[in-house]
């Protein structure tokens, strides 16, 4: 058993199972024993890769759109160039220095990383070098203004609830004890679900799994508020799917623990395996459209990055490299954009929120406007 695993099983055993979001939470962030409070998870020597740290073609391509979205808002000065859970800040990093030609960017841009660790932010100020950085700990105290915001592989790592549909009606997943102490999964009956959602869920196949990430579906609705408001736009990437409008309908148990680059159990490891699950980003173009924005996708990130002009970046790097260095080039355009198992280009979806006045913004095409399902 993990230090964590203890933990936790002594309190389930004074006060009763847990929701599977309060499990989430405590394994990533719990103040001494927490998976992101204790290690290193990024990077080869970590527990996985993102697109950042695969290849700078990724938040190079990412600050041209950011680049193209200011101009298409009309230049703001000032304006806040945000990025949410940056990680090791490489993403950031590689956006300015991508925009760096562009034209008063640079000096119009206040660049403030949302960011609650603080060892994470130490390592951030390192990464991103010599333009000045702010920090704040929630969306909430971003600093007023127009606003350009990039969130990769952020909302994944917020916590979830499972509700399933079962004979006698709708159940919550929770984490309880076995007879051994073991920390072992249980359903808790006599769930309540908003109308909605409780509607889907009692047209669903028996055993039918609801995620419904409460604190994601917060930030889409503050940030559409947030852009509706002062102007701007946000480009939010994760895995996922299309809720209910993917084939699954939007159902499934997508909770993953992964531990040393493989798949882990669950339960196995508390703190010391990443926790993450599927984005459903119909959900969040709905909190947010529904509080003013407009949203565009979600789209799959290889067809993003195609459409910002990942070939040609390609291209032109491998035109400059080693024969090594060209293979290694090939290889990331292969696994941000390809398809295949083990690629990222259709499991990885980015959705775009804008002002309602943007009726266009780089990389997705007029068609691909979020509409609301009729009620
Ligand atoms: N975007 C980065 C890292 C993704 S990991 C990349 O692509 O490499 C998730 C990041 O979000 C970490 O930096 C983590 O500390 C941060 N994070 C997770 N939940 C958060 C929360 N509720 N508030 C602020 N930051 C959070």
């Amino acid at each position: 058993m993990t230090a964590l695993a203890q933990t936790l099983a002594r309190q389930i055993a004074l006060t009763g199972p847990i929701t599977v979001a309060d499990y989430m939470e405590q394994c990533l962030f719990h103040p001494t024993l927490g998976y992101y409070t204790t290690r290193e998870p990024f990077g080869t020597s970590g527990d996985f890769i993102t697109a950042p740290e695969i290849s700078q073609m990724f938040g190079e391509l990412l600050g041209l759109w950011a680049a193209e979205t200011w101009l298409r808002l009309g230049s703001p000065a000032p304006f806040v160039f945000a990025e949410l859970g940056p990680g090791r800040g490489t993403m950031m990093a590689d956006m300015l220095r991508a925009t760096a030609r562009v034209p008063g960017f640079h000096e119009a841009a206040r660049v403030v990383l949302v960011e609650a660790s603080p060892r994470l932010r130490r390592i951030q100020a390192q990464t991103v070098g010599t333009h000045p950085v702010e920090w704040v700990g929630a969306l909430d105290e971003l600093p007023a203004g127009p606003l350009i915001l990039l969130a990769n592989e952020f909302i994944d790592a917020l916590p979830i609830r499972q509700f399933v549909r079962t004979p006698q009606g709708v159940a919550e997943r929770m984490v309880g004890l076995d007879a051994e102490g073991n920390l072992a999964f249980g359903l808790r009956p006599g769930a309540r679900l908003d109308s909605r959602a409780e509607a889907r869920l009692a047209a669903a196949p028996l055993g039918a799994v609801l995620e419904i990430c409460p604190l994601g579906l917060s930030i889409a609705e503050k940030l559409g508020a947030r852009l509706a408001a002062t102007g701007g736009a946000a480009l939010v990437v994760d895995y996922g799917h299309a809720g209910r409008r993917d084939p699954s309908g939007g159902f499934g148990d997508t909770l993953q623990a992964l531990h040393r680059h493989a798949f882990d159990d669950v339960l196995a490891h508390p703190g010391e395996a990443d926790l993450t699950a599927h984005v459903d980003f119909t959900a969040l173009a709905r909190a947010a459209t529904a509080a003013g924005a407009r949203a565009f996708g979600p789209l799959p990130q290889g067809a993003l990055l195609e459409r910002l002009g990942l070939d040609d970046r390609a291209f032109r790097l491998k035109r400059g490299a080693g024969e090594a260095d060209r293979e290694m080039i090939e290889a990331a355009r292969l696994r941000l954009a390809g398809s295949d198992e083990g690629q990222m280009g259709s499991l990885f979806k980015a959705l775009a929120l804008v002002h309602p006045a943007l009726d266009m913004v780089a990389g997705f095409a007029p068609g691909e406007i979020y509409e609301e399902d009729p009620a």
